[in-house]
């Protein structure tokens, strides 16, 4: 098999990757090992604008957050699955000093964070003593089924792999991958924490 990318992992990476691969009428093959405890497999998915005690605003934020809501609603669109909705988060404030530390965000105008003095009620359900605010807007991108859809895709489309990635059957040279069968131009690893362990990537300063 000749293809122009490997791809090793297929979270939320791989699969962003292969997508647009595919659009860019690349051939690739993934390499997948199923690992049911993989972030991309555990994760809510949230995507909030703020971030921190002090809900600072997550970087480049303004640029991603209406580009999250495009591509996820149009992957889900192809895939004929719900890819991004919308849940804002509520903020219940444990003591008046977190709600002090809102309030002056909202004061010094953060857009994505809002008093709610006389907004909804949740009194029936909860105690806040100290008010709340509101985070909005907050998207959920929807991994327990953009994830295994996808796989499906490229499992009908033979362009899944279902295995451990076997470094040892790996051969790099100036002109080509090869790996076991495959030949390809370029490999990515997509494989998340895998690659703490990767020996290309040794000298790079993962935390551990
Ligand atoms: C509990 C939890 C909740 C989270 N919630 C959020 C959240 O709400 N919002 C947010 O933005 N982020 C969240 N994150 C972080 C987010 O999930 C990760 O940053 C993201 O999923 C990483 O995706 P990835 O594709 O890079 O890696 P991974 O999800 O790690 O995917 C790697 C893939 O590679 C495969 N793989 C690995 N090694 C090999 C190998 N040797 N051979 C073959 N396959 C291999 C694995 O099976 C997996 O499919 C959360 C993380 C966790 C753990």
């Amino acid at each position: 098999m000749n293809v122009n990318y490997i791809i090793v992992g297929q979270g939320i990476s791989g699969t962003w990757l292969s997508y647009y691969l595919e659009k860019e009428n690349k051939s690739f093959l993934v390499i997948d090992n199923h690992d049911p405890k993989a972030p991309s497999r555990l994760a809510a998915g949230i995507i909030n604008p703020v971030t921190g005690r002090r809900h600072v605003e997550t970087w480049m934020i303004d640029e991603l957050l209406p580009n999250a809501w495009n591509v996820y609603t149009q992957l889900g669109k192809e895939l004929g699955i719900t890819g991004i909705s919308q849940k804002n988060v509520v903020d219940f404030f444990p003591s008046p000093q977190m709600r002090l530390s809102f309030q002056q965000r909202v004061e010094e105008s953060g857009p994505y964070v809002s008093m709610n003095e006389a907004g909804y009620t949740f009194s029936s359900f909860f105690n806040y003593e100290f008010g709340y605010g509101e985070i909005t807007p907050v998207y959920t991108a929807h991994l327990e089924t953009i994830i295994p859809t996808w796989r499906t895709y490229l499992k009908t489309k033979n362009l899944l792999l279902e295995e451990d990635f076997d470094l040892l059957s790996l051969n790099i040279s100036d002109e080509k991958i090869e790996y076991k069968n495959i030949t390809a131009q370029k490999i990515i690893f997509c494989d998340g924490i895998g690659c703490g362990n990767n020996p290309y990537f040794k000298n790079l300063p993962f935390c551990r």
